[in-house]
């Protein structure tokens, strides 16, 4: 990657530029590059040479031809440069000005190639002088601008307004804002933006509470924050408050939901604050957005993005809201510097999401939510063992040349969190726990790399108690080592029994009449009792548990069956409707198939997607009838969700 980046800068500087003096020396070895805090393999920048130190955006947003146009005005700090390269992909530039008010002259620029593969886009090489300060670029987006997701009203709660959101993780911001796209700087930034009168604008920001009446807003975030976290939505928002700190923005329509679902948020707050200090953002609001959303939450400062299928209606998927709460330490205070570190954000949030759980729901539901995970880990390091990257199940990445969202998988999220739950096995929690709240300390408000943080924790830690632990092994070895922490739940164990039962024809499920003898009027009787398993008795995770050890052959007259009594087709709860659909494809009930279009018609996100297309994809016949209804609905989906589906259908 590197070395292509260096090809590309040397044909653009002898063909089109006077000066080649800001062409960014190529690191020596992986040592040299790991040791320098501005490498990215994921952006074109010359962040060491010059770098945006502010971005103030000023922006209209325009739903009737789908278009965001402004000016992006970027502060700079130049050690002397006359290039500065920023990160574009889908992005129309109209022209580049230098200076302030008065002084702003126009200045040339040169747009380079796009990478071989359309992952990072292109570098926009900017001619500056050494003393300037302000780069201002006039630009707008274009259909292929991925970030966005522009909604028309169908697609959303009111079917009245339409709706936009932006998600910028991994490397999506560049194709909304031309800016130096890489987490290893980190920026202060503020915004005018102007939307349709009838809508509300919010961001990663401080916000509004309320819509007002000329449509634009004004926004500012005073801490410094990498590009991924940069994210704007416009809709027809209200808003309510939890607390003095924490609320919600939704459509009016999901308000008295939301307002239930997430009514712990303010005991979810104090539990992440007493285990690894104060929350360093001020406000903590929640965003719900439309279903076309592909992630189950995105931790954007001050404003988490949420989607919907976490109304569950019983609060059973709250762990989301957790674990995005939890990223405002592990992610947003303390970053990864590259996407090979992506395990440093992930793994620690699902450890800290973990513990937030355990404070309030207790430990075994806790256990329950990393076993039902760490059985999902099994299966993704099959498919990695048998992948073309193998090498993939190691925490710390080489993404080179690849997109960074190769790297979103469970190695990342729970790999990393056992990693973190041995280590606590092994120093014990107390020690653990000192540790963490050191290190969020520590690196606040900085980005870090797998080798800084490995030397942390061996001077911080292992070599003060003295313990010894191959943390190397967890981090750069594949697969999960021997040592790994042992869960155990009873709950879970008797859900698979119960399985196993229907498995082997037992009509375990069917209401158990028994009798018993009670008196009456001095008189024996009996009395019949009759016990039934309802959907009720047992939490999400039991029943995704029960599900997924039902065997793919039970077929269509069980399946049958079990609808019939628990109704899991149409339960409403997103997690259990997935495992249904998986299994109902395999088992060829068909039956379902109104269900299962309705779902992936409304649902966007990823989670879900990914095994109910995957599973289709296992006869002939079935992909056929995915690819049909895929046409059809694609355009329902974020580009981040459509590309990974298009690719999934498309392979041989
Ligand atoms: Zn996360």
């Amino acid at each position: 990657m590197y070395f292509r980046i260096t090809y590309l800068f040397f044909v653009l500087c002898a063909c089109l530029m006077t000066s080649c003096d800001s062409t960014p020396k190529a690191p020596e070895t992986k040592t040299e590059q790991l040791a320098d805090s501005t490498y990215d393999d994921h952006s074109y920048s010359n962040l060491k040479e010059i770098r945006t130190s502010h971005l103030d955006l000023d922006l209209e947003v325009n739903f009737s031809n789908k278009t965001i146009y402004g000016v992006a005005h970027h502060t700079i700090i130049n050690k002397g440069s006359d290039t500065a390269i920023f990160d574009i992909k889908g992005l129309l530039i109209q022209k580049i000005t230098i200076g302030k008010g008065k002084n702003e002259r126009e200045t040339d620029f040169v747009i380079g190639n796009m990478d071989k593969d359309s992952i990072l886009g292109q570098p926009l090489l900017v001619t500056v002088k050494p003393k300037t300060t302000q780069i201002n670029i006039y630009y707008q987006t274009t259909t292929d601008s991925d970030a966005l997701d522009w909604l028309d009203p169908a697609l959303t709660s009111s079917k009245k307004h339409p709706f936009l959101y932006t998600q910028g993780q991994a490397i999506l911001t560049r194709t909304w804002i031309p800016i130096q796209d890489s987490p290893s700087n980190r920026i202060t930034y503020s915004a005018k933006i102007k939307v349709p009168k009838e809508l509300m604008a919010v961001m990663s920001a401080k916000n509004s509470k309320r819509k007002n009446d000329s449509g634009t807003y004004y926004f500012k975030m005073e801490k410094a924050i990498p590009s991924y976290l940069i994210a704007l939505a416009v809709g027809d928002l209200k808003y309510h408050a939890f607390s003095s700190k924490t609320g919600v923005y939704c459509e009016p329509q999901l308000m008295s939901s939301c307002k239930y679902e997430f009514e712990d948020l303010p005991k979810m707050m104090n539990a992440a604050e007493k285990l690894y200090g104060n929350y360093q953002w001020g406000q903590y609001d929640l965003l719900v957005l439309p279903y076309s959303f592909p992630f189950g939450g995105m931790e954007n400062p001050r404003l988490t993005f949420v989607n919907p299928t976490v109304l569950a209606g019983d609060r059973s998927l709250v762990s989301v809201i957790a674990h995005e709460l939890a990223h405002s330490w592990s992610g947003n205070l303390v970053t990864n510097r590259t996407w090979n570190d992506f395990w440093l954000n992930e793994g620690f949030t699902v450890y800290f999401e973990e513990r937030i759980m355990e404070k309030l729901y207790g430990k075994e539901i806790a256990d329950i939510l990393a076993l039902v995970e760490f059985h999902e880990l099994q299966d993704e390091l099959k498919r990695i063992k048998n992948s073309e990257h193998p090498e993939d199940s190691r925490l710390f990445l080489d993404l080179e040349n690849r997109d960074p969202d190769a790297g979103m998988t469970d190695i990342a999220y729970v790999k990393g969190a056992f990693f973190l739950k041995t280590l606590e096995q092994k120093v014990g929690r107390k020690n653990l726990d000192i540790f963490l709240k050191n290190y969020f300390h520590k690196f606040a408000f900085q980005t870090i790399n797998t080798s800084i943080f490995s030397e942390y924790l061996n001077e911080n830690l292992l070599s003060k108690t003295k313990i010894d632990f191959d943390s190397k092994e967890w981090i750069y070895k594949e697969g999960i080592p021997e040592n790994c922490v042992h869960l155990k739940s009873s709950r879970l164990d008797k859900m698979v029994q119960l399985a196993e039962r229907v498995n082997n024809g037992e009509k375990a499920l069917a209401p158990k009449i028994t009798f018993k003898t009670i008196r009456r009027k001095g008189r024996k009787k009996r009395k019949m009792i009759v016990t039934k398993i309802e959907r009720k008795d047992h939490i999400v995770q039991e029943w995704q548990t029960f599900i997924r050890a039902l065997s793919p052959t039970i077929g269509k007259e069980t399946m049958r069956e079990i609808d019939n009594r628990l109704n899991f087709a149409k339960c409403g709860n997103a997690e259990i409707m997935t495992e249904w659909y998986v299994l109902g494809i395999r088992n060829n009930y068909k039956q379902i198939r109104p269900q299962i279009t309705a779902f992936i018609s409304k649902v966007g996100r990823r989670k879900y997607l990914i095994p109910i297309y995957e599973a289709l994809c296992e006869t002939p016949e079935n992909k056929k009838w995915a690819k049909e209804l895929f046409a059809k609905i694609s355009l329902n989906y974020h580009a981040v969700s459509r590309n990974t589906i298009s690719d999934l259908l498309n392979e041989k």
